[in-house]
């Protein structure tokens, strides 16, 4: 959507397919980065953005064994806006759509599944769509386009059509996600609890919690074997604010999903007429909720390195010839994060999971302590998660002006 929203801004005519018929789904994650707002206010859209409905967070905190510490501080960035922010992505998706639809190359295609890839003498030159099959009258359509960009996602469809290899790097870990009520007396703020062995993620959406409950990959079938008591009482010794609404929001394991963490990379992003970008190129971990802004900043990439080529009248072969690039320019910040998040993963995650609950409260560890102590060291982290490796700023032109 970011990728469609800048091309049709600069005058190239846009295809933008969703498989869904709206964007009103609850497994994408919520924040958006500094690094994404400041590509907002490059393209003017910040103030307008920030009318939607959102939570502010200027720093985050972890509460470990019934204690809170603040781990990143957000207000010293050297960036427009020193704060990152919670909205469901529809949410956002909605914005960008509402600020694309304004151009009149910018078409978005609902309830439109890319099934495959076209070709024509070895190069990809369209995709075959499977339209209105969630309206109960499925047709296919062949759509043809001189460049064919797969941001479809950790399970691409058009990834696998190319058979473009890719190394997987594999997860410890998987995410039970549940919406949970939310009430007055609750702590305001999004953050992480950990105690007894467990995590908890719990994201503010206003009336209720979006909550992330990690645990070892494969371990929801134990999970499950225990009841679903067991569960709520797992989730009570975290967040006992909690527990006295916990059988009537989860009375079933159907109200709890489970999201299987996987974290890969592409070793080629591209072949001739197709572009791979966001986790098509490189599934993210929800480490850091950093997954959604790095596919933004593929897109601001890839839109600074296109826009020219696709809205002149570039051959197919100069076309290709700038598609590798994206990867040489994006592939670094890629492998730094993914290398932080697998040892995130591995080290303190397993770490925490893999210990017997303790008896008594446990000492803070000493990155907690030091964070807790030192408030300069929380820029740290807020610089990591908030602007990440190599932000993206807006080249791409605004053909309107
Ligand atoms: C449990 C969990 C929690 C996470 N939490 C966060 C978080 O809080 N913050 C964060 O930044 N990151 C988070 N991440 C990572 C983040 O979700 C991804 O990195 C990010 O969503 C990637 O964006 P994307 O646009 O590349 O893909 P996606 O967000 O997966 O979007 C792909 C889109 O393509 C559509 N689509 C898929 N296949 C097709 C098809 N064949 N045809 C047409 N449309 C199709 C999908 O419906 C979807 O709209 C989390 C990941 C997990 C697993």
């Amino acid at each position: 959507m970011v990728l469609g929203l800048l091309l049709a801004r600069a005058g190239v005519p846009v295809v933008v397919l969703e498989k869904h018929l709206d964007f009103l789904r609850d497994f994408r994650g919520d924040t958006v980065h500094p690094s994404t707002l400041e590509v907002l206010h490059e393209l003017g859209l910040l103030d307008a953005f920030l009318q939607r409905p959102h939570d502010r967070v200027d720093e985050l905190r972890a509460s470990y064994e019934g204690r809170t510490v603040p781990v990143a501080d957000f207000t010293h960035l050297p960036s427009h806006s020193r704060f990152l922010v919670l909205m469901p992505q529809w949410e956002f998706l909605d914005f960008m759509y509402d600020e694309a639809r304004r151009y009149p190359g910018f078409e978005l295609w609902t309830d439109a599944e890319a099934i495959g890839l076209l070709q024509e003498k070895g190069r990809v030159n369209g995709v075959k769509v499977r339209r209105d099959r969630r309206a109960g009258q499925p047709r296919e359509v062949e759509l043809h386009a001189s460049l064919v960009v797969a941001a479809d996602g950790r399970h691409s469809a058009l990834r696998d059509a190319a058979a473009l290899p890719h190394i997987s790097y594999g997860a410890p870990i998987d995410v039970l996600w549940m919406a949970i009520p939310r009430r007055e007396e609750d702590p305001a703020s999004t953050g992480g609890h950990i105690a007894g062995g467990r995590i908890l993620v719990t994201l503010n959406r206003g009336d209720y919690w979006q909550c992330a409950f990690v645990i070892p990959k494969g371990g929801h079938h134990a999970l499950k074997a225990r009841g679903i008591g067991a569960f709520h009482r797992e989730i009570g010794r975290i967040a006992p604010f909690l527990v006295d609404r916990l059988p009537a929001a989860l009375p079933d394991w159907d109200s709890v999903k489970l999201l299987e963490v996987t974290v890969d990379r592409l070793e080629s992003w591209s072949c001739r007429g197709l572009l791979c970008i966001g986790d098509a190129a490189h599934a993210m971990s929800p480490v850091g909720g950093v997954g959604i802004n790095l596919a933004v900043q593929d897109a601001v990439a890839a839109a600074n390195l296109l826009w020219a080529a696709l809205a002149g009248d570039a051959s197919d072969k100069e076309i290709d010839a700038l598609l590798p690039q994206l990867q040489r320019r994006r592939e670094w910040p890629v492998q730094v994060t993914q290398a932080v998040q697998r040892f995130i993963q591995d080290n303190v995650l397993m770490a925490v999971l893999d210990r017997e609950p303790p008896d008594r409260q446990a000492p803070l560890p000493l990155p907690l302590r030091l964070l807790a102590r030192w408030p300069l060291l929380r820029r740290l982290p807020a610089r990591a998660v908030g602007l990440g490796v190599r932000p993206e700023h807006v080249r791409s032109p605004d053909a309107r002006r």
